[in-house]
């Protein structure tokens, strides 16, 4: 088995979550929406899954609305939202470091009229309230800022940026699909209108998620059909998923200052002894990153999925960081937004290190990379002829 670094990308599925779906793919298999008892049995539990999932997050149940995923809720409030508020104008804020589950999306809406003002990180992927302030317009109708980065794990001052759009009435959601299970998240104390989130980060089953709505019935429905979800989200309900992602949240926050304590001692072990290696530097803010998360720029190699696939080589799952491609040498986007230049955002390196994950691995891994890291600078230095 390789040793698992990559817990951004995914994480496995806990014992615990497992155990909880089980019963709904086997005996309590009924369609919530039917009225006899079979179905009844699985609605009472998705309900119950609902106003737990509810409490973990600070909010009420009637806020809670279950999703295949964090791709499926980012869509839902950005083209429900800018639906529901056309008569008010057509212009949304968000970072130009979001996931492509956002960006990717108002590029599409922008192909349709809308107007989209991405804000520019700092090097540490820091957006600050002035920033915010000075693009708010008349006509915006929704701020999109996530609540923790994906590619180097920077936690965004989200409350601070909330405040600003609340003051000026303007909704604000946040994609919190990296931080949920991992950084304590209170709607309340965030202070935002939308939050998404996605089972399979924080040790749930994949396809699954859930959007946090602080005023459901200003959000119109992206998935039209059956009317599940108060007519909110269609399509049947995915029990098991939920009762997986339910147990799995539980159990992340049950555990989460001895696991965080713990990541942070790898994480520190971690990101010292990578910078110990010649021409690397640390991406993303020194102090306010999620735990566990390691993320570097490598300088002296033509592309990062190279060193990716030696350290595969030897055993160990880290990521690139980007979309990789070498063929096309992709640069990642968020690293082109944190000022980056075009080959350095191509030369990302993220090791997110999950709870399984032991400082005899991080010493393996750090043996594994001074090996993978000489022989791809030899073999592929920047200017590297593709095969
Ligand atoms: N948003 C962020 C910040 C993510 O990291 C991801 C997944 O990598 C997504 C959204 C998409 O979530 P899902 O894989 O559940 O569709």
């Amino acid at each position: 088995m390789p040793v698992y670094m990559d817990h951004a990308a995914t994480t496995a599925l806990s014992e615990k979550a497992l155990e909880a779906m089980l019963p709904f793919f086997r005996e309590e298999y009924g369609n919530p929406s039917a009225v006899y008892d079979l179905g009844q049995t699985a609605k009472n539990a998705m309900e119950k899954c609902r106003a737990r999932m509810a409490a973990c997050l600070g909010a009420l149940p009637t806020e809670i609305f279950f999703t295949s995923g964090g791709t499926e809720s980012d869509n839902w409030v950005l083209r429900g939202v800018c639906r529901a508020k056309r008569q008010k104008g057509r212009h949304v804020i968000t970072t130009a470091f979001e996931h492509n589950a956002v960006l990717r999306t108002l590029e599409q809406m922008e192909q349709d009229g809308l107007e989209v003002t991405r804000l520019e990180p700092d090097r540490q992927g820091r957006i600050t309230a002035l920033q915010l302030e000075e693009a708010i317009r008349p006509d915006t109708v929704l701020i999109s800022v996530m609540l923790a980065n994906n590619v180097v794990g920077t936690v965004l001052d989200v409350p601070a940026l909330a405040r600003v759009a609340r003051s000026r009435r303007v909704p604000f959601h946040t994609d919190a699909v990296q931080a949920v299970g991992h950084i304590p998240v209170d709607v309340r104390k965030l202070g935002v209108d939308f939050l998404s989130l996605s089972a399979h980060k924080f040790n749930g089953p994949k396809g699954v998620g859930a959007v946090y709505c602080r005023l459901p019935n200003r959000l119109p429905p992206l998935l039209t059909g059956g009317g599940q979800e108060k007519e909110l989200r269609s399509g049947t309900e995915n029990v098991p998923g939920i009762a997986g992602m339910t147990a799995a949240l539980e159990e992340a926050l049950a555990e989460m200052d001895g696991r965080t304590a713990r990541l942070r001692r790898l994480q520190e072990r971690m990101i010292s002894g990578v910078l110990a290696l010649p021409g690397i530097h640390l991406t993303g803010d020194p102090e306010n990153r999620l735990p566990g998360f390691c993320s570097f720029i490598v300088e002296g190699i033509f592309h990062s999925v190279y060193l990716v696939n030696e350290m595969n080589e030897r055993g160990f799952c880290v990521s690139s960081g980007s979309a990789c491609s070498a063929a096309s040498r992709a640069s990642s986007h968020v690293l082109l937004a944190l000022g980056y230049d075009k080959a350095l955002a191509g030369a990302g390196l993220r090791i997110t290190l999950g709870a399984e994950n032991t400082e005899r691995d991080v010493d393996r891994a750090l043996t594994a990379l001074r090996e993978a890291l000489e022989k791809v600078r030899k073999e592929k230095p920047p200017g590297a002829f593709l095969p």
